[in-house]
């Protein structure tokens, strides 16, 4: 079933001309049965928004005979929480949920102490979560004063990578695209090259409009939840 769904959603990328844009399966609340369906279609981006949820779950996922080469890329999308910062980094290969500098600072300092242990980590890679919409208590997200106040923290251990945006949680179409393409202008301007992890299943043809390079979509894939 996810399988036929995460076929169908890639053929209406390479419609719309963005075959290329990076599809992250938000798996949250599904069980490990189905990532271990969609990494043996192919599939190795996922994401997950819960620390505790992903640290039982990703041990059960079954990568027998999986070559190295195709093995999963966990993707951290819920926000960042420094009391969370150690398990994010032992679980996740990329945060994109980053708003505050402590929490960054945090996840650094983890990504360092895992460096320093283990040789085959090879760092994390973040994005900065931007409100763009005014909602910050419910959705999260760094202002973008505080953001453009100084340059994001990049090191081996951890690397700044881009930014990622919500829309509005009432989901209007029109204030949607004006997100996302402020958030697209930002990076043009102040962070030249970097990632846009903007759409889900709900907006990511409007977020492909204004030029994402990761969606992360989930109910579209795995059904509702
Ligand atoms: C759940 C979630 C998604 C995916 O949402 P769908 O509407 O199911 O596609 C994307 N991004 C974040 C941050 C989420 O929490």
């Amino acid at each position: 079933m996810s399988v036929e769904q995460l076929e169908a959603l890639k053929n209406r990328l390479a419609v719309l001309g963005h075959r290329d844009t990076r599809l992250i399966a938000v798996s949250k609340t599904h069980p490990a049965s189905k990532i271990t369906e969609l990494i043996r279609a192919g599939h190795r981006d996922f994401g997950e928004n819960r620390v505790n949820e992903a640290r039982d779950k990703f041990p059960q996922i079954d990568l027998t005979g999986i070559p190295p080469g195709s093995s999963p890329i966990y993707h951290h999308i819920g926000p960042l929480q420094s009391g969370a910062a150690r398990q994010v980094a032992g679980l996740f290969g990329y945060a994109h949920g980053a708003s505050s500098r402590s929490a960054i600072e945090a996840l650094a300092r983890a990504c360092r102490a895992r460096l320093e242990k283990d040789s085959q980590f090879a760092g994390m890679r973040y994005l900065i979560q931007v409100d763009l919409t005014g909602e910050e208590s419910k959705l999260g997200g760094m202002a973008r004063e505080v953001l453009l106040a100084e340059p994001p923290h990049s090191s081996e251990a951890l690397k700044f990578v881009g930014l990622m945006t919500m829309g509005p949680s009432d989901g209007d179409p029109g204030r949607t695209r004006l997100a996302f393409q402020e958030l697209r202008r930002i990076r043009d301007t102040s962070f030249p090259g970097a990632e846009l992890s903007m759409g889900m299943s709900g907006d990511f043809e409007i977020a492909l409009e204004e030029g994402s390079t990761m969606i992360r979509v989930g109910s579209l894939i795995f059904g509702s939840r």
